[in-house]
C-alpha cells in the first residue's frame, strides 16, 4: 500500500473562517479522497495557527486571554471542516504541547544556521511580517492591508541562514524535484529567488510580542510566529522520531493561498534543507476568490459566509460551484446570482435529472431488475491527469461531458416508446448502458461530492435498483 501525505496551509485564528480557507479545504479534501480510493494510506491534515501578537491584540480586545481567545476560533475552524465534510484526519494547533515542544527541538537543530543580530526594519502586527524600507516607502509609511503605520524596530533578534540556501532551492524547483504548480506561481517565486534571498528575523523580544513560544536558551525572545508556525507540517507527523514521520514525510502536496507563497517556497525548503530532510513533492498555489467581481469585505457586506451557503443549498453544491467554476489555476469569483444558475442547471438539471429519470424509467419498466450491466468502459486518462496537476475545475469539466452525453443519449434513445413498443431486450440493453455509465460517475464523483455520489451508489450500486432518497438537487426558485 502506498502513502499519501497532504496539508492545507494551517489558518490564523485573528478571524472567523472565510470562504477562500473553504476552498482550499476542499481541494485537500478532493486528492485525500482521491488517493484513499486508489489504495493509499493517507495523512491528510489541517489546523490553526494561533500565536503572534495579533492574536494577544485581538484577545485583549475581546477581554480575553489569548488561549481562551485561539480556543474559541479554532473551534469554528474544525466546525467548518466538519460542516464541509472535510475528511481530514488530523487537526493540528500550534499551541499543542507537542507541536511547543518539537518546535522548540527543531529550533536547536537549526542552531548551524542561526545567529544573533541586529534588526532595523519595519514590522506590521496585522500581517505579522517584516518589511522593508523600499515597501514601506512605496506605502507611504502606511500598511495598506491593515491601514495602520509600520512599527519601525531596531531590535536583537535571531536570524536564519536563508541565502546560504538560494541555490539548492532555485535548484529544486527549476528540476522538479519540488514542483510548484500552477506554472505562473512557479516562475514568479523563482524571480524573487533569483534576485537573491536575504537572511531573516526568526525572534521577537518577549518584552514586545509575548504570546509565543520562548526562544531555547534565551527566555528573553520567542520565535516569530510564522517560523515555528511552518514547522507544524512535520511535528504533527511526530518529527523526529515517530514512525509515522518516518512513513509520511515528504509530503505528497501541500496546498497554500497566493499570498504566502514566500513563507513556503523559500523559507520552509530553507529549513528542511538545514534539517537534513526533502523537500515536498508539490506544492499547488490556489488563487484568491472575489465576491461580485470584489474584493470582499465587511464594509461592502458582500462577505460570503461559508457556512451560510451550505445551509441554504447543501454542501456538495458548494463543494461543487467552488472545484468547478473557480478556476484552479487562477482567481475566481463568487456570485450568488451565478451560484443559482450552477445549482440549477449543472447541478439539478444535468446530473440530477439524468440519475434520477434513469432510476426512474428502470424501475417503472423493468421492476428495477436490469440484466448484464456492463462493467464501465470509459478511458479516464484526461480526468486523472486532471487530478495529477491540481485541475479540479478540468477533472469536473471531464465528468460533466459524460453526464451531457448519457442525457442526449436518453432523448435519442427514446426509452420510454421503446417501453411501449415492447422491445425489452432493447430496453434493456439500453438501460444497462446508462446504469452502467452512471455507476462509474459515481465513482469518479464521489472525491468531489461524497454526499451525492453515496446516494446515487445506493440507488444503482445493486442488482435491484432502488429509488432515490428525496430529490438529488431539488430546483431553487428563489
Ligand atoms: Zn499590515
Amino acid at each position: 500500500m502506498g502513502k499519501y501525505y497532504v496539508t492545507t496551509s494551517i489558518a490564523y485564528v485573528n478571524a472567523d473562517p472565510h470562504i477562500g480557507f473553504a476552498l482550499e479545504l476542499i481541494y485537500a479534501d478532493v486528492l485525500a479522497r482521491y488517493a484513499r480510493n486508489h489504495g493509499d494510506d493517507v495523512i491528510f491534515v489541517t489546523g490553526t495557527d494561533e500565536h503572534g501578537g495579533k492574536i494577544a491584540e485581538r484577545a485583549k480586545a475581546a477581554g480575553q486571554i489569548p488561549q481562551e481567545y485561539a480556543d474559541a476560533i479554532s473551534n469554528r475552524f474544525r466546525e467548518l471542516t466538519k460542516t464541509l465534510l472535510i475528511s481530514n484526519n488530523r487537526f493540528i494547533r500550534t499551541t499543542d504541547p507537542g507541536h511547543e515542544q518539537r518546535a522548540a527541538a527543531i529550533w536547536k537543530q537549526l542552531k548551524k544556521d542561526i545567529y544573533k543580530g541586529k534588526y532595523e526594519g519595519w514590522y506590521c502586527v496585522g500581517d505579522e511580517a517584516f518589511f522593508t524600507d523600499a515597501e514601506v516607502k512605496a506605502n507611504n509609511g502606511i500598511c495598506p492591508a491593515h491601514n495602520r503605520p509600520y512599527e519601525k524596530l531596531t531590535e536583537e533578534n535571531y536570524f536564519f541562514k536563508l541565502s546560504a540556501y538560494t541555490d539548492s532551492i532555485k535548484q529544486a524547483i527549476k528540476d522538479g524535484r519540488y514542483k510548484i504548480i500552477p506554472p505562473t506561481r512557479r516562475n514568479e517565486i523563482l524571480a524573487v529567488i533569483e534576485r537573491g534571498l536575504s537572511d531573516i528575523s526568526i525572534s521577537r523580544p518577549k518584552e514586545k510580542i509575548s504570546w509565543g513560544i520562548p526562544v531555547p536558551g534565551d527566555p528573553s525572545q520567542v520565535i516569530y510566529v510564522w517560523f515555528e508556525a511552518l514547522m507544524n507540517y512535520i511535528t504533527v507527523l511526530g518529527y523526529p522520531e515517530h514512525a509515522d514521520f518516518k512513513r509520511f514525510w515528504p509530503a505528497d502536496v501541500q496546498l497554500i493561498g497566493k499570498d504566502i507563497i514566500r513563507f513556503h517556497a523559500a523559507i520552509w525548503p530553507a529549513m528542511l534543507l538545514s534539517l537534513g530532510l526533502p523537500l515536498p513533492k508539490k506544492l499547488y498555489v490556489h488563487g484568491f476568490i472575489t465576491s461580485d467581481g470584489k474584493k470582499m469585505s465587511k464594509t461592502l457586506g458582500n462577505v460570503v459566509d461559508p457556512f451560510e451557503v451550505v445551509k441554504r443549498y447543501g454542501v456538495d453544491a458548494f463543494r461543487y460551484y467552488l472545484l468547478r467554476h473557480m478556476p484552479s489555476y487562477n482567481d475566481g469569483d463568487f456570485s450568488q446570482e451565478r451560484f443559482k444558475e450552477v445549482y440549477n442547471g449543472e447541478l439539478a438539471h444535468e446530473l440530477g435529472n439524468l440519475v434520477q429519470r434513469t432510476v426512474a424509467m428502470a424501475i417503472q419498466y423493468l421492476k428495477g431488475e436490469v440484466k448484464d450491466v456492463p462493467p464501465p468502459e470509459h478511458d479516464m486518462k484526461a480526468y486523472e491527469e486532471a487530478i495529477d496537476a491540481c485541475r479540479f475545475d478540468q477533472a469536473l469539466e471531464v465528468l460533466w461531458g459524460q453526464v451531457r452525453g448519457l442525457n442526449q443519449y436518453i432523448d435519442e434513445e427514446k426509452p420510454w416508446e421503446i417501453a411501449k413498443a415492447g422491445e425489452v431486450d432493447h430496453l434493456n440493453e439500453v438501460l444497462a448502458y446508462l446504469i452502467s455509465s452512471i455507476r462509474e460517475i459515481a465513482d469518479l464523483l464521489a472525491p468531489f461530492l461524497p454526499e451525492t455520489a453515496a446516494k446515487i451508489s445506493a440507488a444503482v450500486g445493486s442488482n435491484k435498483l432502488q429509488s432515490i432518497n428525496g430529490t438529488l438537487f431539488p430546483i431553487k426558485k428563489q
